[in-house]
Parts: structure tokens; C-alpha cells; sequence
């Protein structure tokens, strides 16, 4: 395989990660609500961050990550019946450090390891700018947290609208989980 190849596909995977996050990203925003049976521990994290866009820099790399990584960990063992395939293996570590970067977008610059800079400043990984525009735009929009490439496209195909009017024909509606008073159940109210 040459090196070539082999870039290409990393690359490839990085933002096949991207996409797939973005989609979950996506649902949660549309249709998430708070305290919901399933994944509450994910959902109520990632709705808590549109209200307090800072939540995010308090909470630890397991914090962030490891739901993921538990659900990484089921895909790739039940995939060794299969054999071996390490772009799995990389695709699925990209997804659990997906809130990694993030987390990156939201902490203060200074903040940001040095690896992080150079990806960000490279743009190798989201910078900063690219995912604000998430948190200004009502949340509509710019799932993908990973890089800044997915989220035009995306854009222009007008690809989250689409699902939007496809599930509405199937009556479901989004929700908006901000209806609901996330401080009261915060606090356990
Ligand atoms: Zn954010
Ligand atoms: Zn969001």
C-alpha cells in the first residue's frame, strides 16, 4: 500500500467520523430533550452546552469521550468475529475523540494543548471560528465538530432540511429542547 493510499485513507476516515458524529450530533439537537430515557448521559451533556456553551471545558476527557469509546469498544470487539480491520479500529478512535476537538473549539485558545494549535492553525482539525458559527446560527447547522469541510457541503445540499422534511412526512417533528427548563433539570427539580 503506498503512502499515498494510505494518507488518503486516514483522511478519508477522519471525515467519515466527522459525518457520522455530525449525524448524532444532529438528532440530538433536533429531536433530543432532556432527561430522556435513552443516552441521557450523552444528550443532556451536549444540550447543556447550547446553554452554557463553557459546560464542555468543565467536564474530563472521559467525561466527553467515553460513551463513545463504551460504544466503540462493542463495534470493534463484535467486529474481530470478522478479523481485523484497522481502518475500523481508526475510524471508531476518531469518533471517541470527536468531543475531544470539540471541547478545543470551546476552551480558551492558550488552552488548547500544543498539538491542537498546530491541528487547528493547519486546519486539520475545526478551529474555533468554524464551529461558533454553530452557537450563533440557533444550532441549526454545522453538526460536524470535527473539521471544517463537511459543514458547507452539507450546507448547500441543503442535507439536514432534507432528513427534517423526510421524518415530518413520517410525523416526526423536531423538538426544541430549549422549550424546556434545563436549569430545573439541572438542579434535579
Ligand atoms: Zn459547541
Ligand atoms: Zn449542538
Amino acid at each position: 500500500m503506498s503512502v499515498f493510499y494510505t494518507v488518503l485513507n486516514i483522511v478519508v476516515l477522519f471525515l467519515l467520523a466527522d459525518f457520522t458524529t455530525g449525524i448524532y450530533h444532529f438528532f440530538v439537537d433536533t429531536y433530543g430533550v432532556f432527561n430522556s430515557k435513552f443516552l441521557k448521559k450523552s444528550v443532556d451533556p451536549l444540550l447543556l452546552h447550547h446553554i452554557d456553551p463553557l459546560f464542555i471545558t468543565r467536564q474530563s476527557y472521559w467525561q466527553i469521550n467515553g460513551g463513545m469509546y463504551v460504544f466503540s469498544c462493542v463495534i470493534f470487539c463484535a467486529s474481530l468475529f470478522l478479523g481485523f480491520y484497522w481502518e475500523l479500529f481508526l475510524f471508531l478512535l476518531f469518533c471517541s475523540n470527536g468531543n475531544l476537538i470539540h471541547k478545543w473549539s470551546h476552551v480558551e485558545p492558550e488552552e488548547v494543548p500544543e498539538i491542537g494549535k498546530v491541528l487547528q492553525k493547519l486546519t486539520l482539525i475545526q478551529t474555533k471560528e468554524h464551529h461558533a458559527q454553530h452557537h450563533t446560527n440557533s444550532f441549526m447547522g454545522n453538526y460536524c465538530v470535527m473539521s471544517n469541510y463537511l459543514n458547507p457541503i452539507l450546507r448547500v445540499v441543503r442535507f439536514w432540511e432534507l432528513i427534517i422534511k423526510f421524518l415530518k412526512l413520517l410525523g416526526v417533528e423536531p423538538v426544541n429542547a430549549m422549550k424546556q427548563k434545563p436549569q430545573e433539570v439541572i438542579n434535579g427539580k
